[in-house]
């Protein structure tokens, strides 16, 4: 079997992508796709800034919706596959623009999974584009390694990983830096997710998962990877992205707020 053929056309496709960065969480649920969504919502504030977000959770496409585009399609044309734009300079590729009802389950075997993340690196027109940021599903399965390996020869700025405090999300996050370790991914680092929780009335924080908040900068620290900072738990967190808001547009003046872009400021 010789060299995949697809391999110099991932190149050239990606050759006019500057930054790219995955996004990484041991466990489901842990505000991993939440997490990409704002970061890329984030850097495309910036009008110059051309942003793609790639989700490449096959089984669990959450970012048309998080994006606010839900019920849209993909078009084809000469160039290769257009993506679904939130606004001129921010483009989205998921597989949730393929399924008919986005209540489909994708039920696909590895080949068909490595198959199709190979055609969004292949094939996805996305212009010039200043960062690309890949959504990828929990743990480290199929997908992580079709992308990482595609990506890797076109060189990848490096990992993002997502946990909350929990000790169970944490224990994760050890086989995530694993996975970095071994297929050589350098880790930006780690982001501590619904640290803590600021009463919107009395401003108050109370933690959450004590007494484990603080947990992945410890963590961090103890294996030697960097620790991006936390962000609180904020109920309007959770309902933009259900109605396929930026958070980060509507509550400027949120503790959450500030914290998201000190994060990303670092990234
Ligand atoms: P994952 O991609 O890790 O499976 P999601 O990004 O889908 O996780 O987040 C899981 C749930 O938690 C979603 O309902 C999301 O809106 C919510 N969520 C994520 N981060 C926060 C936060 N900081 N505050 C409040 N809700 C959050």
């Amino acid at each position: 079997k010789g060299p995949d053929p697809a391999i110099p056309l991932i190149n050239e496709r990606m050759s006019s992508v500057k930054h790219k960065v995955l996004v990484l969480s041991g466990k489901g649920g842990v505000g991993k796709s939440t997490f990409t969504t704002n970061l890329a919502f984030a850097l495309s504030m910036d009008e110059s800034i051309q942003v793609g977000i790639m989700d490449i959770d096959i089984t669990g496409p959450s970012m048309p919706r998080m994006t606010g585009l839900d019920g849209e399609t993909i078009h084809q044309s000469n160039s290769g596959w257009s993506p679904v734009y939130v606004s001129d300079n921010l483009g989205v590729m998921s597989v949730g623009f393929m399924l008919e009802n986005p209540d489909d389950a994708v039920i696909w075997r590895g080949p068909k999974k490595n198959g199709i993340i190979k055609q969004f690196l292949k094939d996805v027109d996305w212009g010039q584009l200043d960062f690309l940021v890949v959504d990828t599903p929990p743990g480290t399965s199929d997908e992580h390694l079709s992308a990482v390996q595609y990506l890797k020869e076109a060189g990848i700025d490096g990992a993002v990983i997502i946990t909350t405090p929990q000790e169970m999300s944490l224990q994760d996050v050890r086989k995530e830096i694993n996975f970095c370790k071994k297929t050589k991914i350098p880790i930006i680092g780690v982001v501590e997710n619904m640290s803590g929780f600021v009463c919107p009335g009395c401003k108050k924080e109370s933690v959450i998962f004590a007494p484990n908040t603080g947990g992945a900068r410890r963590m961090a620290e103890e294996v030697g990877v960097p620790f991006l900072g936390s962000i609180p738990l904020d109920p309007r967190i959770g309902k933009s992205c259900d109605l396929g808001e930026s958070f980060l547009d509507l509550y400027p003046d949120s503790p959450a707020h500030t914290a998201y872009l000190s994060v990303i400021e670092k990234i």
